[in-house]
């Protein structure tokens, strides 16, 4: 059982308080989105990588100060070999005591190609509630977004992740062009499997061999017109993400908008990432970040590690600046994959 007192929690230069970590357990995956990553997506040497070790110790520290609720994503993070030995661990710092450090809630994202294999587990390590990317119920544009995905996997997953008892929430990354006609769709199913539904933006980061330009579609209009059909009520729930949710009267689910570029939701972040290579990055939409693997294999003991975290809080942004098409020519502002920082 991991025991830990509760040490100062971190506040940023705004007064923002760290309590929410996501962490990247590696940039590989068996998808190649259009939107995340190119065809031919070269990965990073494994030496750079740490090991889920180095990761289970920068993870334990972000909790004895505060962080309170864990997002483990990817990359795939279920492509990531004994996975589930770190989700044991995380899972332990689970329903702690009182004024003790510990998480609220553990959680991941995943393409669900082996959610099938591994959902009966995750709930034992106290996982309840996954993120699924899903972008299409059409096989054959399933398989045109995901560029290797295979729809019946992804749907066999969902499957196991409801047997085993697990809230779902579907992300689907929304497209002119590519997926715009399937909304309607998307909300109809995810009400009968009992499912959320967020949509996302596309947010124009690494490249990806597609201009995301001609694809981005502003959730404002979407909304102005699922509303023409469908009741949506406002809803205060949040999920410590920054989605912001209405409720569907129809069917009775929450459905989610992460709208970064047409709305700033960074007053309230709390969040940041952690990635595979052990960069801390404060801001999804700013280059700028915190290499914490080097002192961490130098040996530097939990205070000296905490110290470089408290360093980089303290330079989190306001805010990210986010734009797409300002410079068709070069769509991707932020020069990183999602795949490496974690979505
Ligand atoms: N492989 C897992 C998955 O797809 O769910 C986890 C990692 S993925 C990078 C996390 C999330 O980031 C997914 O929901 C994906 O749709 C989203 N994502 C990736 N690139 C994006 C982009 N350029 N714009 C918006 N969302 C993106
Ligand atoms: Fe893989 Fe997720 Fe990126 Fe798709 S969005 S390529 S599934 S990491």
């Amino acid at each position: 059982m991991n025991i830990a007192p509760l040490t100062a929690p971190l506040p940023d230069s705004y007064g923002r308080l760290l309590t929410y970590l996501r962490v990247s357990v590696t940039d590989r995956c068996d998808m190649r989105c259009i939107y995340c990553m190119s065809e031919d997506m070269t990965f990073l040497p494994k030496a750079e990588i740490l090991s889920l070790d180095e990761l289970g110790r920068l993870c334990a520290s972000f909790i004895r100060h505060g962080v309170r609720r864990l997002r483990v994503t990817g990359g795939e993070p279920l492509v990531r070999r004994d996975v589930m030995d770190f989700f044991r661990e995380m899972g332990g710092w689970l329903n702690r005591p009182d004024q003790q450090a510990g998480l609220d809630e553990l959680t991941l994202t995943t393409n669900a190609s082996r959610l099938a294999e591994f959902a009966d587990g995750l709930r034992a390590c106290g996982v309840r509630r996954v993120n699924v990317s899903l972008d299409s119920l059409d096989p054959d544009r399933f398989r045109r977004i995901t560029r290797r995905g295979n729809l019946a996997r992804t749907l066999d997953g969902i499957r196991a992740a409801r047997q085993a008892g697990l809230d779902i929430r579907i992300n689907t990354v929304a497209m002119a062009g590519v997926n715009a006609d399937e909304f309607d769709t998307l909300i109809a199913w995810c009400g009968e499997i009992g499912a959320d539904l967020c949509l996302i933006e596309t947010m124009p980061m690494g490249e990806t061999g597609e201009d995301r330009t001609d694809h981005y579609l502003p959730l404002s209009d979407v909304r102005r017109d699922l509303q023409q059909r469908w009741t949506l009520e406002p809803l205060t729930y949040r999920t410590g993400g920054p989605a912001r949710y209405a409720r569907i009267a129809e069917t009775g689910r929450r459905i989610g908008f992460i709208t970064p570029m047409t709305h700033n939701f960074c007053e309230s972040c709390n969040r940041v990432r952690l990635s595979c290579t052990g960069r801390l990055y404060t801001c999804l939409g700013h280059e700028g970040s915190t290499d914490l693997r080097a002192p961490l294999r130098a040996g530097a003991d939990d205070v000296q590690m905490m110290d470089h975290v408290r360093a980089a809080i303290l330079r989190k942004p306001r805010g990210h600046d986010f734009l797409i098409g300002r410079n068709a020519d070069d769509p991707a502002r932020v020069t990183r994959h999602m795949s490496v920082t974690g979505g």
